[in-house]
């Protein structure tokens, strides 16, 4: 592995971090002593994607980073968000352990771990999965992420508590029944 700063051949490996399918080393050069990171991945059996109009395409990792990397552009994430996602992604597939699955459930799971990091990379990244091709959309994504913080605090809860209830009895009817 080339130094990607001098091109020197030859590394230590200062730490190193296992994931589930991925092992992460951070290496420092031997010639300018810069430090870089390398990505050490099992190579999955290939998955196929189902697309919305039918058609199957192999699982692309890259492309799916660079669609989470444009999501969380400018926003206070570490380096490495969209390719840590990616990972526990491909771990959560490979324990599912199905051949193909929907473009639907991918965006899900995508959609899912946004929503914990940041709300702004959760609500980019849905228009352009789910198609967002109008504001009420957009509005209906955003009720719908403050919603579900309201769920977490307690203190909104207190503070509207009939609302709270009704909407929350709402979007449980509407995940089960998008679900069946
Ligand atoms: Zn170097």
């Amino acid at each position: 592995m080339k130094c990607p700063y001098c091109g020197f051949s030859d590394s230590k490996v200062v730490d190193s971090r296992d994931t589930d399918l991925s092992v992460r080393r951070r290496r420092q050069c031997l010639a300018c002593q810069t430090r870089f990171t390398t990505y050490e991945r099992v190579q999955a059996a290939s998955l196929f994607v189902i697309k919305k109009d039918g058609r199957r395409e192999e699982f692309n990792r890259d492309k799916l980073i660079s669609g989470i990397r444009k999501a969380c552009e400018k926003r206070p994430l570490p380096a490495g968000t969209a390719e840590k996602l990616v990972d526990d992604m491909e771990a959560e597939l490979f324990r599912l352990g199905r051949p193909e699955v929907s473009s639907i459930l991918i965006g899900d799971m995508v959609m899912e771990r946004l929503k914990d990091l940041d709300q702004i990379a959760y609500i980019r990244f849905a228009s352009v999965y789910r198609e967002f091709a109008d504001l009420t959309m957009l509005k209906q994504a955003v009720d719908s992420l403050a919603r579900a913080q309201g769920k977490h605090s307690s203190a909104q809860l207190a503070l509207i508590p009939e609302l709270e209830t009704s909407s929350t009895r709402q979007a449980e009817t509407g995940y089960r029944k998008s679900r069946v």
